[in-house]
């Protein structure tokens, strides 16, 4: 790697040592900045007086690298680790702090299949196929089941703890590594019908992604961290790097690459569950201002919410936990629900509330918490467990309390990102992508399996990572045209030079008001989706071209505003587009799915003068399921218009 290596942390031995040293920079940078180096005080800093300093004090760095990695969760260590290791030169941009942000931080469970601990491979691929109603890509699915075991070792390799057997149901006390021929503590969900095969692993460690990140840096590859990538440069139709900036010190950076891999994970619009606030689709958005396809876009999943504290209410865990099945009822105190939870359940809570049946509750276990306390304790010890704890400091008590919860819309997570093929090359050269942000279609319109978005995320970056190796080493560093990067410079940063305008928290709550309603992406109609889409419009023609922002805190969330705005088009494009329900996908208006001509991928793109393509593929023939079968047995799972109710 060229360029500026100050900024570019590689040598930390230890977590310690890695705390300590982030620690004496931040100290040292103050320091420098107290005694007059390059400064300007980011957080006090009106816009105005920022616009007349900036030519003075925000830098311009240019690095060079073979493979440049943007996002820092699973899927993008895996990917800084495999290129680099592959011999490629390596940059890992994060917006955050590599090793403590994105979902990856906060997910529990790794899918672990090996046939020889019993696993029954056709009876996986059924439970893929099924739950995915028959659009979900098998290819895609095999490649992750085989390869789920490979990934694992490569965990417990790097040092990431998982429980070992002990013979019990519950979540044993031992953590380790567990050597290649020992099974560790698996379990498969109790009380759900469709998840017969759905074995996972849980591990530990709140901070699991630390050690993948002492991993990226132990193989040489560098890490900037909070730095933000926006665009992607081009020359002769292929990817030659990408463009940001830091979002504490400002400096601008223009990284030039040989191949890129997109790995900044989902595109969600900050709703109340918490872990996905950082995926706001840049990743997924800039791929397709580049040209890229996009794949799986109209899908998109809820999760479930305490209305009372907008805590997160995961609460398959305790019912784990206490063996007690959880029970959910609507606002007459009906239980509704045909089926164990996790499947349907996403889409049938916003359906009962449309069917005036809300609020929806969650049952009081009626059992004492303290009988419980070691397996709480063990939960509470990952990212995701605190919400037990959220609420209690709410003052609900998820043992004895009936509570109220609502489905909060979580975007494009299991879903939708940059289509790929089985290497992870997207359909620009030089483009690859990776876990949350690639569209794999593996999971189809649902979410296949505990433990698949962890699992998918390190198998999809370790081959991003591999092919986009194998790129650089057959290619030329290409160099972006100077005017273009003229102008992306002047793009990138007008927000900060512009007097007034919107600033971008506003435009946030009004993302946030126009898509979050469960009328308008969960229980959807043609004229509630073209009514958001108007406001989208709108939102795209006159608040994003005059975003303000007074900082490069600020700058930061205008990116992020403006990708989720170019992300709400896409979705709520492609959700008109599938004029049927499938899975998770409800429309009301076609409410039944449509086999004669649905059993397709929905493609988008941008066209000529910026508009958006839409198109489809055909799932191949034999993904598609016995088509003789009568629709309730080839669709278990109904849109329950009522217990046993049936659409
Ligand atoms: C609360 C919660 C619990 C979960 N539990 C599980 C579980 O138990 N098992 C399971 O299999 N799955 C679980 N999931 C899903 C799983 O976490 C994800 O599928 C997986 O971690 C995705 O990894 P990723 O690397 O693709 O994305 P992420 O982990 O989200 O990483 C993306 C990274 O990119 C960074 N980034 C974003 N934009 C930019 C940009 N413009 N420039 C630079 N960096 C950027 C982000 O800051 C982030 O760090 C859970 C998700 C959540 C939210």
């Amino acid at each position: 790697m060229e360029g500026d290596e100050k900024s570019v942390r590689r040598d930390e031995n230890n977590l310690t040592e890695l705390y300590a040293t982030e620690h004496r920079e931040v100290v040292r940078d103050s320091l420098s900045r107290a005694l007059g180096g390059p400064y300007f005080p980011i957080t006090i800093c009106s816009a105005a007086s920022f616009a007349a300093e900036m030519e003075v004090f925000m830098s311009e760095k240019r690095l060079k690298t073979d493979v440049l990695v943007v996002g820092g969760g699973f899927s993008g260590c895996f990917a800084a680790v495999t290129a680099r290791e592959n011999g490629a030169e390596v940059i890992l941009a994060e917006k955050n702090y590599c090793g403590k942000s994105g979902c990856s931080h906060f997910a529990r469970d790794f899918m672990l299949f090996k046939e020889e601990w019993g696993d029954n491979f056709g009876e996986w691929m059924e439970q893929f196929s099924k739950i995915g109603e028959y659009i979900a890509d098998q290819r895609w699915d095999e490649l992750i089941i085989r390869e789920s075991y490979d990934r694992y070792r490569d965990l417990v390799s790097w040092g990431v703890p998982f429980y070992i057997k002990d013979g019990s149901s519950n979540v044993p006390d031992a953590y380790g590594f567990p050597p290649p021929e020992e099974e560790p503590f698996r379990y498969k969900l109790r009380s759900t019908k469709y998840r017969k095969t759905s074995v996972v692993t849980k591990y530990a460690v709140r901070h699991k992604m630390m050690i993948c990140r002492k991993k990226v840096l132990s193989v040489g590859a560098s890490i900037l961290d909070r730095t933000m990538i926006t665009d992607l440069l081009k020359k002769d139709g292929r990817v030659v790097g990408a463009a940001g900036f830091n979002t504490q010190t400002g400096d601008y950076y223009i990284i030039e690459a040989k191949a890129v891999v997109i790995a900044s994970g989902l595109l969600s619009f900050r709703p109340a569950y918490y872990g996905v606030w950082s995926s706001n689709g840049e990743g997924i958005t800039m791929g397709y201002r580049a040209g890229a396809d996009l794949s799986g876009m109209e899908f998109g999943a809820g999760m479930y919410v305490c209305s009372e504290c907008d805590s997160v209410c995961i609460d398959g865990p305790v019912s784990d936990i206490t063996g007690i099945r959880d029970v959910v009822t609507n606002g007459r105190g009906e239980e509704f629900l045909d089926v164990g939870p996790h499947l349907p359940i996403n889409i049938l809570w916003p359906i009962e509330v449309h069917k005036g049946n809300g609020p929806i509750y969650h049952d009081a276990y009626g059992v004492d918490r303290n009988k419980f306390k070691k397996e709480l304790d063990k939960y509470n010890e990952t990212a995701e467990g605190p919400w037990i704890e959220m609420l209690d400091r709410a003052g609900i008590d998820i043992f004895n309390d009936r509570f109220e919860q609502y489905m909060s819309f979580i975007g494009s997570m299991f879903a939708g990102g940059l289509r790929v093929n089985y290497s992870c090359e997207t359909t620009v050269p030089g483009l690859y992508a990776a876990g949350d942000a690639s569209g794999t279609n593996f999971t189809g319109p649902t979410y296949a399996s505990l433990g698949s978005g962890m699992c998918g995320a390190c198998v999809t970056g370790h081959r991003a990572g591999l092919n986009a190796a194998r790129f650089a080493h057959g290619s030329e560093q290409l160099e972006a045209e100077p005017n273009d990067l003229a102008a992306l410079k002047e793009r990138i940063l007008n927000p900060l030079e512009r007097k007034s305008g919107f600033r971008p928290d506003r435009v946030l709550m009004r993302i946030q008001q126009t898509i979050f309603p469960y009328e308008v992406r969960m229980v959807m109609h043609e004229k509630r989706l073209t009514a958001a889409l108007t406001m989208f419009e709108f939102f795209r023609d006159h608040f994003i071209p005059m975003l303000n922002a007074a900082d490069s805190h600020e700058l930061r969330l205008a990116h992020e505003v403006r990708s989720m705005v170019t992300g709400a088009e896409i979705m709520l494009r492609s959700a008109l587009f599938r004029t049927e329900s499938r899975g998770w996908f409800f429309r009301e208006d076609y409410p039944r799915r449509d086999d004669k001509n649905w059993l397709k991928w929905v493609l988008v793109s941008q066209g000529e003068n910026g508009r958006m393509n839409l198109r489809t593929e055909d799932v191949p023939k034999e993904y598609q399921g016995d088509l003789t079968l009568p629709y309730q047995e080839r669709y278990p799972v109904t849109y329950g218009y009522g217990k046993g109710g049936t659409i």
